[in-house]
């Protein structure tokens, strides 16, 4: 059992919906329990799909186990059939029928049908969305483009000289981040480079396009979490050799087109020199020489964290100090881009965890999924979403790839967007008393909204238990402490001494810890002068040299020897 309250990823289920549901032709019965119908609710409300996914649920009801729920999935089996004529048929199991094993793909089987129909095998208790969607698609693209695998030990025909070089693009599904706009974007770049898209699967093909997979030279594989594992059997299969770079960034899209070039056998020398891309000229343009050394902390599904970082470290000169996944498929490619910046790897599905090493690692910006912009939210840090899980706002109506060229110039805004501008910054550095551009003053591009983040920023520090309560309720405020200007000593921030509550309400015994520490009027004084945006990172670590060398009150000196410490 693990306590979960937030789950980056659903049950693999719903990977295999998101493959249906991408695909034309293709119907899935899924047995579940009356209720699993939540997930239509994922395409129709938060992708604002414009019809239900093709799926139909057994529902099966607490009374039905009393009966025969194997003749109940037969039954849906042959009605979907009826009502939907699909070219293909997925069936399998949610995580509640998975425990009554009726064996959806023998039953369904046992119809005959006249389509194929691919029994999907997904252990709802070992595995999550990603490795569901990856599977499924696996699965259907084994049946249907299987019939046409030659036989073993057969070469490859070489392409005709006068035929264009023609490659797939694989791992595009509903509910993906971004993908609509992605594949509209790289399949421009193909089209620039003169390569013609055989197949876009599994989004927008339908069974009859999986079987003409092995037609085309070669594959790009778009996202490995749910495309990589067709692209191995593809590989096995056809010889068709796939792209390893993700053309997330601008330097990632240009070692995508030298990659792909390289594939197909032509010059990527003319789209190099023409990138239509204006995010680097606006990367190295003096207005982002502030953005040099900002810390920044990366966590999403492996493909979009470990692109966000080297867009972070090597084209906006930010300094990453924290990088993870939750896609522990892809742990070994992530640890390895965490071991070249020189940081931790984080692998782990619980944002508790994520949540800790964020308050740790003191960012300035954190570039995260939904759950992210949450804990970000709370800890008063700014904050971009580069990764799903994401909510409704994340599939926009706009165009916004995160792929190609256009993708990097969009990728640049949304880095760029949460942090105070440098104009702003030095303002508020020079007029620290100014009714606007005060030192506590938030970014103002960001109205209010920046305003109560600031505040939070400003924070005292957030400790575990702090972080505990902060998660336990629903994003309720971090009061600031307010200074009166007449009062000798500020407010306590770390006061071990006063009691907590229990759980049941009653006080708890303080833990026998170091004395409460408290700041001098003047050294608070000393430290409003710093911009709010890093002064709460100064704050705990005075508070943490007080507190290792056992001193109770923080003057101007502390600051100042804190100050050292930490910058040597
Ligand atoms: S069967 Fe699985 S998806 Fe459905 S409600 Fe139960 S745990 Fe959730």
């Amino acid at each position: 059992m693990q306590l979960t309250v937030w789950t980056y990823e659903a049950p693999p289920h719903v990977g295999a919906m998101r493959i249906a549901a991408a695909m034309e032709g293709v119907h899935y019965v899924l047995h579940a329990p009356q209720g699993d119908t939540y997930a239509d609710l994922l395409f129709t409300m938060i992708e604002r799909a414009r019809k239900r996914p093709p799926v139909t649920y057994t529902t099966f009801q607490a009374r039905d186990l009393g009966g025969d729920t194997a003749e109940l999935f037969k039954t849906s089996v042959k009605e979907a059939y009826e009502r939907f004529r699909p070219q293909a048929l997925l069936v399998g199991a949610s995580c509640t029928a998975e425990l009554i094993q009726d064996d959806p793909g023998g039953l369904a089987q046992a119809l005959g049908l006249p389509v194929p129909v691919v029994p999907l095998e997904l252990p709802a208790y070992q595995r999550k969305e990603n490795w569901g969607a990856a599977e499924t698609f696996y699965r259907l693209v084994r049946t249907l483009a299987g019939p046409s695998v030659p036989p073993p030990g057969s070469k490859r025909p070489p392409r005709a000289p006068d035929q264009a070089p023609r490659c797939n693009i694989l791992g595009p599904t509903s509910l993906g981040f971004r993908h609509r706009d992605d594949v509209h974007e790289v399949t421009g770049l193909l089209h620039r480079l003169g390569i013609v898209v055989n197949v876009v699967a599994p989004l927008g093909a339908s069974p009859a396009d999986l079987a003409r997979l092995g037609e085309a030279d070669f594959n790009v594989v778009l996202y490995p979490e749910t495309g990589y594992q067709a692209a191995q059997w593809l590989e096995r299969s056809f010889g068709q050799k796939s792209t390893k770079v993700v053309p997330i960034g601008y330097g990632a899209t240009c070692d995508f087109v030298t990659e792909v070039a390289a594939l197909a056998g032509v010059d990527p020398a003319p789209v190099l020199a023409d990138t239509r891309s204006r995010a680097p000229w606006y990367a190295r343009s003096v207005d982002s020489t502030y953005l040099t050394g900002k810390r920044v902390f990366v966590f999403g599904d492996a493909t979009h964290a470990i692109a966000a970082a080297r867009i972070a470290a090597e084209e906006l000169g930010f300094e990453v100090v924290g990088l993870g996944t939750y896609s522990r498929e892809f742990a070994r490619e992530v640890r390895a881009a965490a071991a070249k910046y020189g940081v931790e790897p984080l692998i782990t599905d619980d944002y508790l965890d994520v949540e800790e090493k964020i308050a740790a690692a003191h960012p300035e910006l954190v570039l995260g999924t939904q759950m992210e912009r949450h804990t970000a939210k709370r800890l008063g840090v700014p904050c971009a979403v580069i990764s799903a899980p994401v909510h409704v706002q994340d599939f926009p109506a706009r165009y916004s790839p995160q792929m190609g060229f256009e993708g990097a110039n969009v990728l640049f805004d949304t880095f760029v967007h949460p942090l105070m501008m440098g104009l702003e910054e030095h303002l508020l550095q020079m007029f620290r008393e100014d009714f606007e551009f005060h030192a506590d003053a938030a970014p103002s591009h960001l109205g209010s909204h920046g305003a109560a983040a600031a505040a939070r920023a400003e924070a005292p520090s957030v400790t575990a238990t702090a972080v505990a309560a902060a998660v336990a309720a629903p994003v309720a405020p971090v009061a600031t402490p307010v200074l009166e200007p007449a009062a000798a000593v500020a407010a306590p921030v770390l006061d071990h001494a006063s009691p907590v509550p229990s759980a049941d309400g009653g006080p708890v015994s303080p833990p026998p810890a170091s004395p409460p520490i408290r700041w001098a009027a003047d050294a608070e004084k000393e430290l409003r002068k710093i911009p709010f945006f890093v002064r709460g990172k100064a704050r705990r670590n005075t508070e943490r040299f007080a507190q290792d060398r056992g001193l109770s009150l923080i003057t101007v000196e502390t600051l100042y020897d804190a100050k050292a410490y930490y910058s040597r």
